[in-house]
């Protein structure tokens, strides 16, 4: 096992982090941007290194300056979490030559599953169902529009690094294709260093079905149960849960079987998620696998009593899953919130401060994934998300109950944040029945303001 390990990250998840560590006795050391010297994850860490400024390309980004933390500090593993270079294949690699431990799966597979047009042409060899589009990068406007005239529109432009519901255009004519190609290679290239896009069938009300993997080196693979993602504002997730309510016991066990197939393929070590969606008709398509831990995994642990961060240092000290898949038991019902500093009022645009006064929910059936406290400044250089909200019950509707009434207790004070919209969307009935798609977000905003994209 490992005796210290360095937390390449910030906010909640260096937080979740470093939790877990300290029930493994197991020693932490934090880095830190000048922006985060006040931050929750260096005050509880056993040691901290400052690794460079503000942005994230000087500190969080920095690979020179991590490593050269990690050596002087003496670890013998790194904790990515999950964003900043938690897909890099490069760092994964530089970790393993220093002969310090990169808590995930190997480079190869984080390289392989980074690509999304070779990671659907795997899943195609292997019998997954993927989407139709094109098998290669499309290079042109010409191969673009022979794709559209095969599957017809609506057509999904996407890029082939893309990450973060960033670089994809939903087309439904020529012109729009023409125009998608060209500003998604220039962002693909500016975003993930790599401009190769492919065009796929847009399936119009999907539901966004992902399935929580876990192996060892030994090669057992198991999943942990679905997770509905299905509330997503842009492509990016807000609300999530386990179980799903559109998925039964034969739908789990027939699209987990083929998550387990897509990880085994992929050789897979460590914890990762291989993401469907599930079309209106009650068919799915795998879209990607993520090879990282998820900042939704706390709603699997709630429904299966794991430790997931505990289980991905666990695999990478190279130790046995210790379970098999008639082991796993799903028990009641999770939900989880991402509570961010933006103003949904205003675009979502965001809104960091200084929180003057902080009140986090508590009681029965809460957890708070957080490193924000009362007097912390929220910097302007990282993502917005302060907290994750997460609520259970023995039912959806317990869950959804416990959830509006933690949503009533939370109070970040003056920032803006998505706490309304939550709120708002907990009381919409088509959200309590479970009758809802991955546009369900944009359209009740389009409807309230009359804004179109
Ligand atoms: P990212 O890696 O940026 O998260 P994904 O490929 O995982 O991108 O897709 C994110 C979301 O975008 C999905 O959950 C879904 O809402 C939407 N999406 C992606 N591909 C399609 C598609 N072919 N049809 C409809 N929606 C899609």
């Amino acid at each position: 096992m490992f005796s210290k390990i360095l937390i390449a990250n910030r906010g909640e998840i260096a937080v979740r982090v470093i939790r877990a560590c300290k029930e493994m006795n197991i020693r932490t050391v934090a880095v830190y941007s000048e922006a985060d010297r006040n931050s929750l994850h260096v005050r509880l860490a056993d040691e901290a290194v400052c690794i460079g400024g503000p942005k994230a390309e000087q500190s969080y980004l920095n690979i020179p300056s991590i490593i050269s933390a990690a050596e002087i500090a003496d670890v013998d593993g790194i904790h990515p979490g999950y964003g900043f270079l938690s897909q890099n294949a490069h760092f994964a690699e530089i970790c393993e030559s220093c002969n310090i431990t990169f808590i995930g799966p190997t480079a190869q597979s984080i390289r392989l599953m980074g690509d999304k047009i070779a990671a659907k042409d795997l899943m195609r060899k292997t019998g997954i169902p993927i989407i139709p589009g094109s098998m290669s990068a499309v290079r042109n406007k010409e191969d673009a529009l022979k794709t559209a005239r095969r599957i017809n529109y609506p057509v999904i432009v996407k890029a082939a690094a893309g990450g973060g519901g960033r670089g994809m255009r939903v087309c439904h004519n020529d012109v729009r294709l023409i125009s998608a190609l060209m500003t998604c290679q220039a962002e693909a290239e500016a975003s993930f260093g790599n401009s190769d896009v492919f065009v796929e069938k847009y399936l119009e009300e999907p539901r966004h079905i992902e399935f929580q993997i876990m192996a060892d080196r030994a090669g057992h693979t198991i999943h942990l149960g679905e997770r509905d993602c299905t509330i997503q504002r842009r492509h990016q997730k807000l609300i999530e849960e386990s179980p799903s309510p559109v998925v039964d016991v034969k739908l789990r066990r027939k699209m987990g079987e083929l998550a387990v197939r897509a990880a085994k393929a992929a050789n897979y070590t460590s914890a990762g998620t291989v993401e469907f969606l599930l079309d209106k008709d009650g068919s799915f398509y795998f879209i990607e696998m993520n090879t990282r831990i998820q900042v939704e995994h706390p709603v699997t642990e709630m429904v299966t009593g794991l430790d997931l961060i505990r289980e991905q240092i666990r695999m990478a000290a190279g130790e046995s899953l210790g379970m098999k898949q008639d082991d796993v038991r799903l028990d009641g019902w999770a939900i989880e919130c991402r509570v961010n500093a933006e103003d949904p009022a205003n675009g979502f645009s965001p809104c960091p401060g200084r929180i003057a006064s902080y009140h986090e929910p508590g009681g029965r059936g809460v957890r708070v994934d957080t490193h924000i406290f009362a007097g912390y400044e929220v910097p302007p250089y990282y993502d917005s998300l302060l907290a994750k909200l997460i609520t259970t019950g023995e039912t959806r509707q317990e869950a959804i109950r416990v959830m509006q009434r933690a949503l009533d207790e939370f109070f970040i004070e003056p920032l803006r944040t998505t706490i309304p919209l939550h709120k708002q969307i907990f009381s919409d009935p088509t959200f309590w029945r479970g009758q809802i798609a991955t546009d369900y977000i944009d359209r009740q905003l389009q409807q309230q303001t009359g804004e179109t994209e």
